[in-house]
C-alpha cells in the first residue's frame, strides 16, 4: 500500500508536519489578548465582552482560586451550560497549571457523584440552577468548595425565559445558601486583581483537561488530555482551515464546551483565532435561526442534528445564512442529503469530520475548499497517521478492506485516568485503537462502517447501553434488561429497552420510563420499550445486542 496516499490531497498551504508549541494551553487567551486586546472575545445574548476583558476575568478567577488553595494538578469541575462564566473558569483553571474536568450540566446526582469521586475533584464551579442537584453531592465526593455563578450575572433580562430547567418545572426550591464552602463567583471576582499568572507546565506530560467518555467497553472513564494535546489539535484544525480570518470569524457555538468537540473545534480553536464567539446555553433552534439573523456568524461546527433541525424548520427560507462560511460536521453520521440540503440553503460548505475524545478529538476531516468526498470522515490531519487493522491481530489491512481505525499523532490522549490496564487494551505502540470499523479508499479517504464499542449517539450525545441496563436491573420488577440504539430519522439514533419482566408483573414503559427519568439525564431515558419473553444471549450468558439491532433490521425489511 502506497505510504500515506491521503497526503497527495493536502492543499499547498496546508504543511505536512508541524512544530508544535509546548506550552500551557492558557497561551491561546493570552497571545489573543495581548495582540487583539479591543476584538470581540464573547457576545452572550447580547452581552459582549472584549479580549482583554475576557483576560482579565481570567487572571482574577484565577487569583482567586488560587486564594482557595487551588494548585498545580488540582482537578476542578466546571459544571455550567455554555456561558462567559464557563470560558473565564476554564482559562484560569488552565492559568494555574490545574486541571479541568468538564461536567454534564443535564447529570442527575447519581452520574455527577461517579465522574467527581474518579477525577478526585474538591473544587467545582456551578450554576445556581443547578445548585440542588450538585449540593446533593457535595458530602459523598468530599468536594471543598463550591464557586456558584447565576446565568442573571451576565444576562439582559430574567433568566427563566433562557434557561427553563428540569428545577423550575419541579418545582425544587433553588435557592444558593452562601458560606460554608460555597462562594458567588462574581463576588470572588471583584475581590482580586488582574494580576497576570501562566503556570509553567511540562506540556507533554501535566494534564490541561480529564475529559469523560465510556470509551470502548463502556464504563465511564477519564481520558487524560494534556497541554500538549489539546495545543497541537487546536494548531492541527487551524492549519487545515488556512483561510480563515484571524480576529476576522464569528463562531455559533450551540456545541456544548463540556463536550470534546466543543471544547476544541469552538472554544480552543475560536481563542487562538481571536474570533468572536458567540455564546448559546443550549441547542434550540428558534433561538439558533433568531442568533444567527443577529450576529451573522461565519463559522458554525454542529452535530447532523442541528443540521437536520434547521433544513427542517418550516420558516427556515426566511432566515438568511448567507454570512455562514464554514460548518463542519461531526460526533456522528452526516446523511448526504442533509449536507446537500443545507448547502443549497446557505451557500456554505458543510464538510464532514471525525473525532473521539481520546483524541482530543480531531483526526480525520474533509478538505474545505479541495478534494472532498462524500459520506466519508476525510483524511488525516497534519502530523497523524491512520490505518485500518484487523480489530484481533492488529494487523495493518489492504485498500478497502473493513477494519478496525487506528490512529497516532499528537492529540492523542495520555491514557485513561487511573485505569492502566484500559489504557494499555487502547493506546498500543502510540496507536490509539479507537473502536470504530472503517475502511479506507486508493485516495487515502476514510469511511466510518460501523461501531465496535456499544456506544449509542443520539442527538450527538453518546449513551453507554450498559449505564441504563444498570438503572433499569434496579428496578424491583425487572428481570433483565437489554438496551441498544435503533435508528431514528432525527437523532440519528434512539434508545430502545428490551426488557424481560419478574413474573406476575405489570410494570409498563410509563412506570420504566418514569424510573430512568429520576436517575439518568433525559436523552439517555429510553424512547421505546419492548417487552419480552427472554432476550437472545450468547454461550456464556451475554445478552446479544447486535441480535436484537439484526432482528430491528428484519422487522425494518417487512415493513
Ligand atoms: P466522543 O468520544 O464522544 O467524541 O465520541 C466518539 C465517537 O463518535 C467515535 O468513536 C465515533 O463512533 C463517533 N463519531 C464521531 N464522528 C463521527 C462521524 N463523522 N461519523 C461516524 N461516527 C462518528
Amino acid at each position: 500500500m502506497a505510504d500515506k496516499p491521503w497526503i497527495k490531497h493536502y492543499p499547498s498551504e496546508v504543511p505536512l508536519t508541524y512544530d508544535y508549541p509546548k506550552r500551557n494551553l492558557a497561551h491561546l487567551l493570552t497571545d489573543s489578548a495581548a495582540a487583539y486586546p479591543n476584538q470581540l472575545a464573547i457576545d452572550f445574548l447580547g452581552k459582549k465582552m472584549t479580549y482583554q476583558q475576557l483576560h482579565e476575568s481570567s487572571c482574577r478567577f484565577a487569583q482567586a482560586l488560587k486564594h482557595l488553595g487551588v494548585s498545580k494538578g488540582d482537578r476542578v469541575a466546571i459544571m455550567l451550560p455554555n456561558c462567559p462564566q464557563t470560558v473565564i473558569a476554564y482559562f484560569s483553571i488552565l492559568m494555574i497549571g490545574g486541571i479541568v474536568v468538564m461536567t454534564n450540566p443535564l447529570y442527575t446526582p447519581r452520574e455527577l457523584e461517579h465522574q467527581l469521586k474518579d477525577a478526585g475533584v474538591k473544587v467545582m464551579v456551578t450554576l445556581d440552577l443547578l445548585f440542588e442537584r450538585v449540593s446533593k453531592v457535595v458530602q459523598p465526593t468530599g468536594i471543598r468548595q463550591l464557586i456558584v455563578t447565576s446565568i442573571k450575572d451576565y444576562l439582559p433580562f430574567p433568566s427563566n425565559l433562557l434557561y427553563p430547567l428540569k428545577a423550575k418545572r419541579d418545582g425544587v426550591k433553588r435557592d444558593v445558601v452562601y458560606g460554608d464552602g460555597v462562594y458567588a463567583f462574581t463576588k470572588l471576582l471583584s475581590r482580586f486583581e488582574p494580576v497576570p499568572c501562566l503556570e509553567e507546565v511540562d506540556a507533554e506530560r501535566d494534564l490541561a483537561a480529564i475529559q469523560y467518555t465510556g470509551g470502548t467497553t463502556g464504563v465511564a472513564k477519564g481520558v487524560m488530555l494534556t497541554h500538549y494535546n489539546l495545543v497541537a489539535n487546536t494548531i492541527q484544525n487551524r492549519l487545515w482551515s488556512y483561510r480563515l480570518k484571524q480576529a476576522g470569524e464569528v463562531y455559533l457555538v450551540a456545541l456544548p464546551f463540556f463536550h470534546v468537540f466543543g471544547l476544541t473545534v469552538l472554544l480552543n480553536q475560536g481563542v487562538y483565532l481571536a474570533s468572536k464567539l458567540v455564546l448559546l446555553p443550549r441547542f434550540e433552534i428558534g433561538q439558533l435561526l433568531e442568533t444567527i439573523r443577529r450576529t451573522k456568524p461565519t463559522m458554525f461546527p454542529g452535530a447532523p442534528t442541528m443540521y437536520i433541525a434547521m433544513i427542517h424548520h418550516p420558516e427556515i427560507d426566511e432566515y438568511d445564512l448567507s454570512s455562514l462560511k464554514v460548518c463542519v460536521s461531526g460526533a456522528a453520521p452526516l446523511p448526504l442529503e442533509v449536507q446537500q440540503r443545507f448547502e443549497a440553503l446557505s451557500g456554505s460548505r458543510l464538510i464532514e469530520g471525525y473525532g473521539l475524545t481520546e483524541a482530543s478529538p480531531v483526526t480525520h476531516v474533509n478538505n474545505i475548499w479541495e478534494l472532498r468526498k462524500s459520506s466519508s470522515i476525510g483524511i488525516p490531519y497534519p502530523d497523524t497517521d491512520a490505518r485500518v487493522v484487523d480489530a484481533e491481530t492488529g494487523e495493518e489491512l489492504p485498500v478497502g478492506e473493513v477494519g478496525e481505525l487506528t490512529v497516532r499523532g499528537p492529540q492523542v490522549m495520555m491514557g485513561y485516568w487511573n485505569r492502566p490496564e484500559e489504557t494499555a487494551k487502547t493506546v498500543k505502540d502510540g496507536w490509539l485503537y479507537t473502536g470504530d470499523m472503517a475502511r479506507m479508499d486508493e485516495d487515502g479517504f476514510f469511511y466510518i462502517v460501523d461501531r465496535r464499542k456499544d456506544l449509542i449517539i443520539a442527538g450527538g450525545y453518546n449513551i453507554y447501553p450498559r449505564e441504563v441496563e444498570e438503572v433499569l436491573f434496579e428496578h424491583p420488577e425487572v428481570e433483565e434488561a437489554a438496551v441498544a440504539g435503533v435508528k431514528d430519522a432525527y437523532r440519528g439514533e434512539t434508545v430502545k429497552a428490551y426488557i424481560v419482566l419478574k413474573k406476575d408483573s405489570d410494570a409498563d414503559s410509563e412506570e420504566l420510563g418514569q424510573w430512568c427519568r429520576e436517575r439518568l439525564a433525559a436523552y439517555k431515558v429510553p424512547r421505546i420499550y419492548e417487552f419480552r419473553d427472554s432476550l437472545p444471549k450468547s454461550m456464556v450468558g451475554k445478552v446479544l445486542r447486535r441480535k436484537l439491532l439484526e432482528e430491528e433490521a428484519e422487522r425494518a425489511k417487512e415493513d
